[in-house]
């Protein structure tokens, strides 16, 4: 029995991933040990990245203009690369939330928040956050009042978006590393609020 058959059988797109792997390793385009450090580096990357972007623009009134006009050269200007992504940052303010989701599949600013979570890439989330937003909020725990409009942005595969929190009251005299400590996962797609710890 081959090695494989010790397992469950590979789905299409494992067995197409498997394939295109080796085949490229064959030929000396990438190393496995490449891949590997690629695979790790994407699974263990956590939302640090936004979250120093979000403390940015909350602490420099110019980089948020140029953050807002173009996410993707305000972020590699702080040395964090977009990879042929439009990333769009959408900012809260007291009269909108926003919230982000990707209707057909799991699209998702990885290169800031890491991987998303299981709950962004289920059928329910998808389905529900675009018809009945303000329901799916209260449901993670985010109230939002009537008189605040809630916009939901629909990511596709060569366009991002990333939420600018409302910066917390309270922390007028935090440095921009504090600050960073408070940005959280959702708070960037736009399902919980950043809250002054
Ligand atoms: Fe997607």
């Amino acid at each position: 029995m081959s090695e494989l058959g010790k397992y469950a059988p590979l789905t299409y797109f494992q067995l197409m991933e498997v394939s295109l792997r080796e085949l490229l390793v064959e030929k000396g385009v990438v190393s496995d040990a490449e891949v590997d450090a690629v695979a790790t580096d994407m699974k263990t990357r956590g939302p640090e990245r936004g979250a120093k972007v979000v403390a940015r623009a909350w602490t420099d009134p110019a980089y948020k203009q140029r953050l807002l006009a173009d996410g993707t050269a305000a972020c590699e200007e702080l040395g964090l690369d977009v990879p042929a992504l439009r990333l769009v940052v959408v900012e809260n303010t007291p009269e909108v939330h926003n919230v982000i989701v990707c209707t057909l599949c799991s699209c998702y600013p990885r290169m800031l928040l890491g991987l998303p979570p299981d709950w962004y890439k289920s059928r329910e989330y998808r389905s529900r956050v675009v018809r009945e937003p303000r329901a799916v909020l209260a449901e993670f725990g985010t109230a939002i009042p009537d008189e605040v409009a809630i916009r939901v942005h629909d990511s596709t595969a060569d366009m991002r978006y990333l939420v600018l929190p409302l910066r917390p009251a309270d922390t007028e005299d935090w440095s921009e590393q504090r600050l960073a400590g408070i940005v959280t996962r959702d708070s960037m797609i736009g399902v919980a609020p950043a809250k002054a710890a």
